[in-house]
């Protein structure tokens, strides 16, 4: 199948061309042609299956289709930079459509965000928060939206967002087009979309299980040789780009303080930081300025960054769901992965949760033999100073270390399946 076959309009199969995508997914082809049709759309779908363009191409379609009145799209995404993605890869489709995009997220000043709203947009993509805050000033007007787009519902059901989105859900006309994605389906969100969605057409597209691709790798740890268990591994096995998930936004600063202080180019994404740091530690991972990013379960779900080798766990996470997103965000584009967990005898309970429901198996690693301090003295291949890092970290001294001799390199650039990267981000 081709992307031919849905009749876009030429513009966008140029934009599908910029984009690098040769065929659909398998959601954009279950999805699009009931999205086109104007039906609604239930779909159970994690990111990393092409969910974004799934419901983006028609949207546009169908506001190419006929003129209105602005907002006519609004799309509620969980985190601000989920919403900075989405819109990303929107102003890429709407280019030379005489359609406008505009991500709206906390954070940041909300004066920029109403002088564009001003300008005119037709396609909102919004954390609620914000979005409510800006309609109470009168800055932005949902009365004209044709079609309402739910992005990872049940993520928003877990930060508490429902009630905001109930409250957005009210400034909408009746009569609008209802799209909801979620990767999962609690009580709570299939009682959502019961309410928002008129006689849905549900697709599933393995909604739970982790990728295929994914090697899962278990180490059992005491606390205190976590440390020097990662030094070791960022050392001595060829990792090009890592993401590292700890429990709490303190140790993710932390850690990536001590892995730069030993000379890697790291940096954390974690919620202390403003959203400007928060962008730039992604953009900075995004484009190869920084090889390891330590962060929360903030960049767990969602966050689309081509080419991750690996996933660390250095923490366990707190449910079997969380540990799926977290893992999916390597193995990724036609890619293998490595996911690897950090385990003490305290996770025992989840670690037997996660097993149960990965679907396939944890290999358990031998713990290797570790000096008491890790250091390149003792590992004659490593050629950073993995010694330093347990000395005392100045402060502000985290930040990209482009001068360290010998640094994973980021892997090749590639999209799903595959294919060269569309690179997004830098199409703009
Ligand atoms: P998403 O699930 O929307 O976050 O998309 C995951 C990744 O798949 C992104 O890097 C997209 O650019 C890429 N992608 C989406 N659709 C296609 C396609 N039809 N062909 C190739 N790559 C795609």
């Amino acid at each position: 199948m081709n992307f031919n076959e849905f009749q876009l309009h030429d513009h966008l199969i140029q934009a599908i061309h910029r984009c690098g995508y040769t065929a659909p997914t398998p959601i954009q082809q279950q999805a699009i042609p009931f999205i086109l049709d104007g039906r609604d759309f239930l779909g159970l779908a994690q990111t990393g299956t092409g969910k974004t363009a799934a419901f983006i191409l028609p949207t546009v379609q169908r506001l190419m289709a006929a003129p209105g009145k602005q907002v006519r799209a609004l799309v509620i995404a969980p985190t601000r930079e989920l919403a900075e993605q989405i819109n990303e890869f929107t102003q890429t489709i709407v280019r030379h459509t005489g359609l406008r995009s505009l991500a709206i997220y906390g954070g940041v000043s909300k004066s920029g965000q109403i002088a564009e709203i001003r300008r005119g947009i037709d396609i909102v993509i919004a954390c609620p928060g914000r979005l409510l805050d800006l309609h109470r000033d009168g800055a932005v007007d949902l009365t004209h939206v044709e079609v309402l787009i739910l992005d990872e519902a049940d993520h928003m059901f877990d930060k508490g967002f429902l009630p905001d989105i109930r409250r957005i859900v009210r400034q909408l006309p009746i009569k609008r087009q209802n799209l909801v994605f979620s990767a999962t389906m609690p009580h709570e969100i299939k009682h959502l979309a019961e309410n928002i969605l008129n006689d849905p057409t549900t697709v599933q597209i393995n909604p739970s299980r982790s990728v295929q691709s994914i090697a899962h790798r278990l180490f059992s740890v005491d606390q205190s040789q976590k440390i020097s268990l990662l030094m070791y591994l960022l050392s001595e096995e060829s990792m090009a780009t890592t993401l590292i998930f700890t429990r709490t936004k303190h140790k993710a600063k932390q850690l990536a303080q001590k892995l730069v202080h030993a000379g890697f180019m790291a940096t954390s994404l974690q919620g202390n930081l403003s959203q400007n740091k928060r962008q730039q530690a992604l953009d900075g991972f995004k484009n190869g300025t920084y090889t390891i990013l330590v962060a929360t379960d903030i960049a767990a779900r969602g966050i689309d960054v081509t080419g991750i080798s690996h996933v660390i766990n250095f923490d366990v996470p707190d449910t079997a769901e969380a540990y799926i997103h977290r893992t999916g965000r390597t193995g990724r584009a036609g890619c293998t992965g490595d996911a690897l967990t950090f385990a003490t005898g305290e996770d025992n309970r989840l670690v037997h949760i996660i097993k149960r429901s990965l679907g396939k198996s944890m290999s358990c690693q031998d713990m290797p033999k570790l000096p008491d301090l890790y250091s390149p003295a003792h590992h004659p291949k490593a050629s950073i100073n993995t010694a330093a890092a347990f000395q005392s970290i100045p402060k502000g001294t985290e930040k990209s270390s482009r001068d360290s001799r010998k640094q994973p390199r980021r892997a090749a650039q590639l999209n799903i399946f595959g294919l060269p990267t569309a690179a997004r981000s830098k199409k703009k």
